[in-house]
């Protein structure tokens, strides 16, 4: 069976609204980001107040020959309180058929496209129906909207489970995975990746900016700690350091780049050149960990 190849850097696309680019200059950004071999592309329905699948549609609508140079990932299952859906009094998860199915027509129409690379449930619900999900991902897959499927924030049994009444393979779970996160390594999480060949999507890299909190503990130990093995291994900034951490993991992590910048994005991609010892990874762990292993 052929999968579909991500880039191995993400970029993720939460923020997008935030960056104030005109269409035009989103295309630029994103042919740019290409050329750095940064292909595939992270959103979900909700982001940016339900806003930002559309604004990079826009830019997508720029050039016909866009599409098939990248892979969109999308997330749907969160029904946020927002303007766009003054009717809800509550914010929940709904994982019926029927709702997965009108959530990737949605984000399909947003992006002007008609096919997600990978569609994910965005949260772990109470109140899944395993056959519902089942059903939705059996129709979008058979009808091409969707070529391959997982999942977000599961834990190991909650992906298993799902995973024995769907018959499309779960083959993404995408975590929160940092030096400031520790949870992938120190719960069951990456041991069950490696088992059953799920690849792991890191979301806040850098801990969504905390790392650079000058008043959190644990950031300053794990800067300390990135600036000390960076500069062994030829690091020109701690980014560069604590993207090779999440590199040199054995399980190929694909960490999602949050950052509208350039420059910042691009430290992701010299990190891929860096090389870490066990004892530097090591390092960096137990800074973030606040002692040493047992
Ligand atoms: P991140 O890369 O850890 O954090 C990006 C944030 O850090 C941006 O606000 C960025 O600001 C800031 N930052 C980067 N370098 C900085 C520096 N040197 N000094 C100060 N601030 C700096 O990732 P993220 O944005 O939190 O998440 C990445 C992607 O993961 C999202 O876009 C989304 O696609 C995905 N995600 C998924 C989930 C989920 O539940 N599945 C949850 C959260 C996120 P600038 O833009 O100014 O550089």
């Amino acid at each position: 069976m052929n999968h579909i190849q991500l880039s191995r850097i993400i970029h993720g696309h939460w923020r997008l609204d935030e960056w104030g680019f005109t269409p035009q200059e989103l295309l630029t950004f994103t042919k740019k980001l290409i050329e750095l071999g940064i292909t595939t592309l992270d959103h979900a329905d909700i982001y940016g107040n339900y806003s930002c699948e559309a604004l990079f549609g826009d830019a997508l609508r720029l050039d016909s020959k866009l599409r098939s140079q990248i892979q969109l990932i999308s997330k749907g299952g969160i029904k946020m309180q927002s303007s766009k859906y003054p009717e809800r009094q509550v914010k929940y998860y709904d994982y019926g058929a029927a709702e997965i199915c009108a959530t990737v027509e949605r984000s399909l129409h947003n992006f002007g496209t008609d096919y997600l690379d990978v569609f994910l449930l965005h949260r772990p619900s109470p109140f899944i129906d395993p056959e519902e999900v089942a059903k939705a991902f059996d129709k979008l897959k058979t009808a091409g909207k969707v070529l391959e499927f997982g999942v977000s924030n599961f834990s190991p049994r909650q992906l298993e489970s799902l995973q024995r009444f769907v018959s499309v393979p779960l083959r993404y779970n995408q975590v929160e995975i940092s030096p400031l996160e520790l949870e992938f390594f120190t719960s069951e999480m990456s041991f069950h990746c490696q088992q059953q060949q799920i690849i792991p999507l890191a979301w806040s890299p850098l801990g969504g900016g905390k790392l650079f909190d000058e008043t959190n503990p644990t950031a300053i130990r794990v800067r300390k700690a990135l600036l000390e093995i960076g500069g062994k291994i030829g690091a020109k900034s701690l980014e560069e350091t604590a993207y090779a951490w999440i590199f040199a993991h054995p399980l190929t992590i694909h960490p999602i780049v949050g950052s509208g910048k350039m420059d910042r994005i691009e430290f992701a991609v010299n990190a891929t050149k860096l090389n870490l010892t066990t004892e530097d990874w090591f390092a960096i762990y137990s800074a973030a960990l606040g002692h040493e292993v047992p």
